[in-house]
């Protein structure tokens, strides 16, 4: 998703391709008038005039070029690592564009940028084994790019890709093009004076990537209750962006978040299968897992259902959650470390425990328990596999089980689907691999950190 950063102190560096497009088509008037100025002053035979004409441009461009560069070497703290050239010459003659809306056919969006029915049936057949044009979708876009008297015409496909329909003396061709990307590392540091928000936003960071950043450390820390004044962290992320010069996402390569005196480290880091997660400088995973149920000794007596005949009441309900069928009296264990926001009774449920785990998107409920467990009342705070209660029947029953639901961000989820991925460390074969990787990012970290202080 392409998102405007217009208020981040480094909004500046979204600009340079936009310039680009501009003094590229201010560029094609020099052109033009270049070629008046030859043909009227040395009366040069025609056939070089384009030849000169394209040098022209190709020094003009080498000079815009050299200026964005510059434009971007004056942001503090910020390193282009790849920094590709834009295709400058597509993006030189835009003629139309069209935004495909919900209901819209490729004929109907087509037909915007002129072109015929005839036109259209050639385009689908050249694009059928390529990317289908039944498979656009709301949002995306054509344009429309007619070149030397060759017609291009382009649709975004996703961040990554798009088509390229090309109109020339042999029809309709169609292939597929990788979007040029470009990464910048960036980095941020802030102290929380108010709120986490406010301070990631005066540092520039912009609100998903501060979001990611929680979701981060979001097992180690309560973001809600822990925080406090002169917290503070370290961020150093990756910026991508398409060949339109717009944020297409960012991710987190280093972070540190420094919360009541004592700081946690986030490296990412991709496994060589492939798969890539967040680690502690040691290569602990920073997921921390949860008890796979929170009864043992038990059988799954009725599962999660959106609609179901209640035993008791008669009617069709929703079940959300699972029942566990235990005998009286069976420890009930809390899922994960959290805290109990709620212990009594409440009508159906019975005896009620529900536990607000770190992770603050994650909740479990516990029902129809006999008795609680011990000390265990709203505001305590409980570890994984703590005992929370004993099983019982206690509200709407028919035999003892537990009721266990479990809740991400409010909502009842299947406590089944749950993905209780295994939160393993860097295996020792890769443990070289990742303390080499961990320490380049440190030491870019702390560099960065340096040049902030100066800066
Ligand atoms: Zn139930």
């Amino acid at each position: 998703m392409a998102q405007d950063f217009a208020n981040r102190t480094y909004s500046a560096a979204t600009q340079p391709p936009a310039r680009k497009k501009r003094r590229a088509s201010g560029s094609q008037n020099i052109v033009h008038h270049t070629q008046r100025l030859l043909r009227k002053l040395f009366s040069i035979k025609a056939v070089y005039i384009p030849i000169l004409s394209a040098l022209v441009l190709l020094l003009v461009i080498t000079t815009i070029s050299s200026l964005s560069v510059d434009a971007s070497v004056q942001l503090t703290h910020e390193e282009w690592l790849k920094t590709e050239r834009n295709n400058v010459l597509n993006h030189a003659k835009i003629q139309k564009k069209v935004i495909v809306k919900s209901g819209d056919s490729a004929i109907s969006s087509l037909s915007t940028l002129g072109f015929n029915f005839n036109d259209i049936v050639a385009m689908q057949a050249a694009a059928k084994n390529i990317h289908p044009l039944k498979r656009i979708q709301a949002g995306h876009t054509f344009s429309r790019h007619d070149i030397d008297g060759i017609i291009h015409v382009y649709y975004d496909i996703d961040a990554s890709q798009k088509l390229h329909l090309k109109h020339s003396e042999q029809g309709w061709q169609a292939s597929l093009e990788q979007n040029t990307t470009s990464h910048r590392q960036v980095y941020v540091q802030a102290t929380i004076s108010d709120s986490l928000f406010v301070a990631a936003s005066k540092a520039g960071l912009d609100d998903r990537t501060t979001m990611n950043l929680v979701d981060v450390f979001a097992w180690d820390i309560d973001f809600a209750r822990d925080l406090r004044k002169g917290d503070s962290f370290q961020v150093l992320y990756q910026e991508e962006y398409n060949d339109a010069g717009k944020v297409i996402g960012t991710t987190i390569l280093n972070a540190v978040f420094t919360n009541q005196g004592r700081s946690y480290h986030a490296i990412r880091y991709q496994l060589k299968n492939g798969k890539d997660g967040y680690y502690s400088l040691d290569g602990k995973s920073l997921r921390k897992s949860y008890l796979k149920a929170p009864v043992k000794y038990s059988r799954i007596s009725s599962r999660f259902r959106t609609a179901r005949k209640h035993p008791i009441l008669g009617y069709t309900r929703a079940h959300k959650g699972v029942d566990y069928a235990a005998r009286t009296g069976t420890p009930i264990h809390a899922l994960g470390d959290g805290r109990i926001t709620f212990a009594g009774w409440k009508g159906g449920y019975g005896r009620l425990v529900q536990i607000r785990h770190t992770n603050r998107n994650h909740s479990t409920r516990y029902g129809h328990m006999s008795k609680f467990g011990r000390g265990i009342h709203k505001g305590v705070r409980v570890k994984q596999g703590q005992i929370i209660g004993y099983v019982g029947m206690s509200g709407l029953a028919t035999g003892p089980h537990l009721h266990f639901e479990f809740r991400v961000r409010g909502r009842a989820v299947n406590p089944l689907h749950v993905k209780h991925t295994p939160a393993k460390p860097v295996p020792k074969a890769e443990m070289a691999s990742f303390k080499k990787h961990a320490n380049a990012l440190q030491d870019n970290l702390k560099l960065s950190a340096q040049q902030s202080e100066w800066g």
